[in-house]
């Protein structure tokens, strides 16, 4: 990217700085984040680079638990969910000991830069950690939230989409039968995308995400006419962070309020997080791959890798941590439209 302007004699020179990698993966997994390693594995070994896998996010960084990657080591990883290099919350990584130790280690295996595989809190441990030391720090977006300011995509919410979508269409199948409402609950504590997304591709009655403030309205209003005026099944789709507590509470809030339907709650839980990467994980986890050890060759730190209209863009840390990715209120209007319709 940036190295367009500089000639190829100070390109390469940059260029040299650089000569052992660490890659790991943090926070929750997401479908996608081993082709990311593969991606990252590959790219450096192509620019001459040494690597090193770092296990169990920041926990195994201030452990010395450290692996080194050859190519085939990252073979035969990139349809495989979860991740090989493991993943781990480290509280000792927030304190400044921790992350004293962190150095420490990275400094004795001669590690000279670092891609993060994570989350907002993983680069939030990124940049405080860069506060204090000289290692640089280059992030890949991997929740399947993809509510990560900067980027339109972050790795895993692909799949867990598909994943969601496929579980759906097999309870729609017995809610049908039965004439039953399903609430079905799907992960995203303070993101809906995940629900409204899928609500919209399972044709959901109804859509309850914490990002609205018109979720009760829509909900009485499938209840009301929607539900009783066709006599059939129903589903509602409820993210986890929905102001009213999740589907259990709205569930038997409606029972109370209407004890002629037949309710039943499904919470998806893990599986949303698991499974095989769909095909635009894995591309574009390796694009973020390739791109982030080139923007650490170009001298790049403390900002993550995005996409933006299928473009790679270089986002600081600070903003992806702090800004807000706001929701696709044209989702939430096309959901509105066809309730109204009902
Ligand atoms: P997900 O979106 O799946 O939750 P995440 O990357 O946001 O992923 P977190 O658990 O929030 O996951 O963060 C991962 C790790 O990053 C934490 O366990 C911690 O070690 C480190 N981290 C987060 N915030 C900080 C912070 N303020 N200071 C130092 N380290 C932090």
């Amino acid at each position: 990217m940036s190295t367009d302007n500089m000639t190829n004699q100070e390109s390469s020179t940059k260029r040299k700085k650089i000569q052992k990698i660490g890659v790991f993966t943090s926070g929750g997994d997401a479908p996608g984040m081993n082709a990311a390693v593969r991606a990252v594995t590959r790219a450096a070994i192509a620019h001459k680079l040494k690597v090193v896998g770092i296990r169990r996010g920041y926990q195994g960084m201030i452990e010395g638990d450290f692996i080194n990657l050859k190519s085939t080591d990252v073979s035969g990883i990139m349809h495989q969910g979860g991740t090989i290099l493991k993943t781990a919350r480290s509280k000792e990584f927030r304190t400044p000991e921790g992350r004293e130790k962190a150095y420490q280690q990275l400094k004795k295996a001669e590690i000279d830069a670092v891609v993060v595989i994570g989350g907002d809190g993983s680069f939030t441990g990124a940049l405080v950690f860069s506060q204090d030391y000289d290692i640089p720090f280059v992030g890949i977006p991997g929740t399947i939230d993809n509510d990560i300011y900067g980027t339109d995509y972050t790795i895993g919410y692909d799949t867990a989409l598909n994943t969601v979508v496929e579980a759906v269409d097999k309870i729609k199948d017995t809610a049908r039968s039965h004439g039953r409402i399903f609430f079905v609950e799907v992960m995203g504590r303070e993101a809906g995308l995940l629900a409204l997304s899928s609500g919209i591709a399972c044709g959901a009655e109804a859509i309850l995400i914490p990002e609205s403030s018109d979720n009760g309205s829509s909900l009485n209003r499938f209840l009301a006419k929607g539900y009783k005026d066709k006599e059939t099944s129903g589903i509602v789709m409820v993210a986890e962070g929905e102001e009213a507590g999740g589907a259990m509470k709205i569930a038997e809030q409606v029972r109370k309020d209407h004890p002629d339907l037949d309710v039943r709650v499904s919470i998806l839980g893990h599986i949303q997080r698991g499974g095989n990467p769909s095909a635009q994980d894995r591309i574009a986890a390796t694009k973020m791959g390739v791109a982030a050890v080139d923007a650490l060759l170009d001298d790049q730190k403390s900002i993550m890798i995005g996409l933006m209209n299928n473009k790679i863009v270089h986002v600081p840390f600070n903003k992806a941590i702090k800004l807000n990715h706001s929701i696709d209120e044209d989702l939430i209007d096309i959901q509105k439209v066809l309730l109204t319709n009902q």
